[in-house]
């Protein structure tokens, strides 16, 4: 009976844990080039990034937040805090923060982990350090917060890039002494060989994002990621699809099959592109799907449910 009632016990923890990614692992760390949980053990993140808030605002909720979690299997969700276009941050700050943090404290609610994602393709330095330090502020101390501050460089080479990260890295570590910090690299994050040559020296938690589009993406961008763990340099797929970089087009399930397998292979943590439902492949959702969650297979776009396939595939998700 004793043995029955720890089986039962120790069953009982191992769900909880599922249920509680942030209560399992803690606060989350770099080891070499892989994340860890806070006993050093490797952990892989998984889950779904928003659209940009400034377009997608309906989903910026607990109820979505929630329905990733239970029915999607998301350990982590990522808020976009879209910055330069109408309603983005540089013009609509107050209302922008409240979108953000409805999705933070969410995930907080869910025990997950949540990527503040500085949504830009230009330096806003003097913005971004604003934002996040009160980002930091208010929740450096909470283990669910990772702080992507800068989502996708475009035109500025690796110098540029490497500056604007190092000021609000300093920012941040001001405040926060611990949290993960996600680093973009120049061409909406495919340059990470320019990082591994020239790494930014002398903070730990630090980890560099990769983005694939999988109908554009292929080998050549694996081996650059292989290339760039050789050198020792951290990566996380913060953004990813099965499409074209353009977020439409056919999905290439046979090359985002390869991107997962190549991430899973070497412990990479991912998230997928994007909660909204723009007429566009990449939007997981039709019009249908409900603000708050509790979607249907039927307001599921294909590349909605081969992301949740996958998610819940690798996440050990059970109904
Ligand atoms: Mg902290």
């Amino acid at each position: 009976m004793k043995k029955i009632q720890t089986t039962l016990f120790l069953l009982f923890i191992v769900s909880m844990a599922f249920a509680q990614p942030v209560k399992e692992h803690g606060l989350l760390k770099v080891s070499g080039t892989q994340l860890v949980n806070e006993k050093g053990q490797p952990v892989v993140l998984r889950g779904m990034s928003f659209g940009w808030h400034n377009w997608w605002p309906r989903f910026y909720n607990a109820g979505t937040v929630s329905w990733l979690k239970k029915d999607w299997g998301c350990n982590v969700v990522r808020a976009a805090m879209g910055v330069e276009p109408d309603g983005g941050y540089i013009k609509a700050p107050d209302w922008s923060k409240e979108r953000i943090r409805a999705v933070i404290d969410a995930a907080i609610g869910e025990g997950i982990y949540v990527i503040v994602d500085w949504h830009s393709h230009n330096i806003r330095q003097e913005e971004a350090k604003q934002f996040f330090t009160e980002i930091a502020t208010t929740y450096g101390k909470q283990s669910n917060i990772i702080y992507e501050i800068f989502n996708e460089p475009e035109r500025q080479s690796w110098a540029e890039v490497k500056a604007y990260s190092i000021e609000l890295i300093k920012t941040i570590r001001a405040i926060d002494p611990d949290n993960i910090i996600l680093v973009g690299s120049p061409h909406w994050d495919q340059d990470i060989h320019l990082a591994a040559d020239d790494p930014i020296q002398g903070y730990n938690n630090l980890m560099y994002t990769l983005h694939f589009y999988a109908a554009t993406h292929k080998q050549s961008l694996r081996d650059r990621g292989d290339y760039a763990l050789k050198k020792q340099l951290p990566l996380f797929i913060s953004e990813s699809a099965g499409m074209e970089a353009t977020g439409n087009g056919p999905l290439n399930e046979a090359e985002w099959n390869a991107w997962i397998n190549w991430a899973e292979k070497n412990k990479i943590s991912w998230i997928t592109w994007s909660v909204s439902d723009k007429d566009e492949t990449c939007s997981v959702l039709l019009p249908t799907a409900s603000s708050t969650g509790n979607w249907a297979d039927k307001d599921l776009k294909p590349s909605g449910l081969k992301a949740r396939e996958l998610i819940r595939k690798y996440n050990g998700w059970k109904p």
